[in-house]
């Protein structure tokens, strides 16, 4: 899955407002993070596959740390951890901002599930699950489509927006949109390294131009 991960940034950024969105999109996208450096040093193993899945370009045949169950868990158990020790906040906050933030890496596994077909191990390389989405292309773009209009609407019953940041905003949905058919129906990466560097770009992109449009709202809520 792609663009229908940020739905549970935009579900979980309710749950606590004072979470910045954009670390809200990356921790959504962790998992695929860590997957792509993964990629470039060898240790998970993907092949370019073009005529398995209409969804998806990729044969992710070995990939036992980052898309494993036992893998999710790890990740979301390390970056509670982490939220816990490091962050700025105090008292039970911090706590419920851990709590978010490993629901967030987490649910990237959960909906992986749907799309991705039998390739998401329950631990190590073996007992690979998922229910396979990817085998429509139609199936795929309409799910990741309806996910993520339902987070922004979810998302902007808790947050409201001056006008102009408000119409920026939906340029960027429109983006991801785009980015999502591009996925299915657009160019093909020739080579895994590139497949991975791209949707790390993409990560690293979307949740830089989340930030940009954060400090946009909040220079206009203090020009008010
Ligand atoms: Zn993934």
């Amino acid at each position: 899955m792609f663009v229908g991960h940020y739905s549970v940034s935009f579900a979980l950024k309710k749950a606590e407002v004072s979470i910045p969105l954009w670390k809200l999109f990356l921790a959504v996208q962790f998992i695929d993070i860590i997957w792509a450096i993964f990629v470039f040093l060898g240790l998970e193993k993907a092949e370019i596959d073009l005529h398995s899945l209409a969804a998806s370009p990729l044969n992710l045949y070995y990939m036992p740390f980052t898309h494993s169950v036992l893998g999710a868990l790890f990740w979301a158990i390390a970056v509670f951890t982490c939220t816990v020790v490091f962050s700025e906040s105090k008292g039970p906050i911090r706590w419920k901002m851990a709590m978010i933030y490993s629901i967030a890496v987490f649910s990237h596994w959960v909906l992986d599930f749907i799309v991705h077909l039998n390739d998401l191990p329950l631990w190590a390389n073996s007992y690979k699950a998922g229910i396979g989405l990817y085998q429509s292309a139609i199936g795929t773009f309409l799910v990741e489509i309806i996910l993520l209009i339902a987070g922004v609407i979810i998302y902007f019953r808790a947050v409201r927006h001056h006008q102009k940041v408000t119409k920026i905003f939906l340029f960027f949905i429109l983006f991801l949109i785009v980015l999502c058919w591009n996925s299915i129906w657009g160019i093909k990466p020739p080579t895994t390294n590139i497949a991975a560097s791209f949707l790390l770009t993409c990560y690293l992109l979307t949740a830089f131009i989340i930030y940009l449009i954060e400090k946009k709202q909040r220079l206009r809520e203090n020009s008010v």
